[in-house]
């Protein structure tokens, strides 16, 4: 048998930083440290965290006083707002590549274009760079959606960091057509294009592809999704514990993927695990 494990598997470089500051913050601030939300969308990483002290709180309205960890997704106006207000302590993980989506959608909005997001609504990033807009901002998560739109005048198009470089095409495509005057900033992290790329490649020569992430994980899913739809046989697991050895039966190349929020200590522990399973 050959395992095959991703050079990118893991944690890419906005993640680790969070990890870094939160872990640094939770030294210094040992009492009433908090993150809005999840640091990372990853349940294991976010309970190594609250064993070191780091207590995750949906809400700002939850965080009576202390200090407060922004994520790499980042943070809405709102919330911005609200925590300055009660005085919490801010410490900012937001990922630069994040805030250079922000920028650029703040530019837009300054020079008169109408704003398109290929993204998610719901992710907390979306949901933050549209916080800083106050009109003319649509999101579209599929190529249907944008045809819908327009036609504007001035349009400019971003992307969510973590979307796929052939869905913000494809939008990007649709809009040539529906604007006069278009601008378009690709903010697709450089991280997510390969890891989505190394993920085509390994499950182009593999017999079955495991991808490592959280459930809840936007980016783990859209690996699985990549890769299934060239080896069918992709399997999208949270831990080792969730490896089923039918999956391996017969298997002779075995790739091994993970999201940008997967813990290396959970990747490693798959590989055990895949290795034990197909121990002859
Ligand atoms: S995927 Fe890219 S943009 Fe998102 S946190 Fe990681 S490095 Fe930053």
């Amino acid at each position: 048998m050959k395992l095959v494990i991703a050079k990118s598997a893991g944690f890419c470089f906005g993640v680790k930083r969070a990890m870094d500051i939160a872990m640094e913050a939770a030294k210094k601030y040992p009492k009433d440290l908090h993150t809005l939300g999840p640091l990372i969308h990853n349940p294991q990483a976010v309970a190594f965290l609250e064993g070191l002290g780091v207590k995750a709180k949906d809400r700002i309205e939850h965080i009576p006083r202390g200090t407060v960890i922004f994520r790499s997704h980042g943070v809405s106006s709102k919330d911005l707002k609200k925590a300055g207000e009660k005085g919490l302590r801010i410490i900012d993980a937001t990922c630069p590549i994040v805030k250079r989506a922000q920028l650029f959608a703040k530019y837009l909005y300054r020079h008169g274009y109408a704003l398109l997001i290929v993204g998610e609504a719901q992710h907390p990033e979306v949901e933050a760079i549209c916080s800083y807009i106050q009109e003319r901002v649509d999101v579209v998560e599929d190529v249907e959606a944008a045809k819908t739109l327009g036609p504007w005048e001035k349009l400019g198009i971003i992307a969510q960091t973590t979307q796929s470089i052939n869905l913000f095409r494809g939008v990007v495509a649709v809009c040539l057509e529906r604007a006069k005057e278009l601008r378009i900033f690709n903010t697709i992290c450089r991280a997510t294009t390969n890891h989505q790329m190394e993920a085509v490649e390994i499950a182009k020569k593999v017999d079955c592809m495991i991808v490592v992430g959280g459930h809840n994980s936007g980016n783990t899913q859209r690996l699985t999704a990549i890769c299934k739809d060239i080896q069918p046989h992709t399997h999208h697991i949270e831990t080792a514990q969730e490896l089923h050895p039918r999956w391996l039966a017969k298997k002779e190349k075995i790739g091994l993927i993970a999201g940008a929020s997967t813990p290396s200590w959970i990747i490693k522990e798959v590989e055990l695990q895949v290795q034990n399973l197909k121990k002859p």
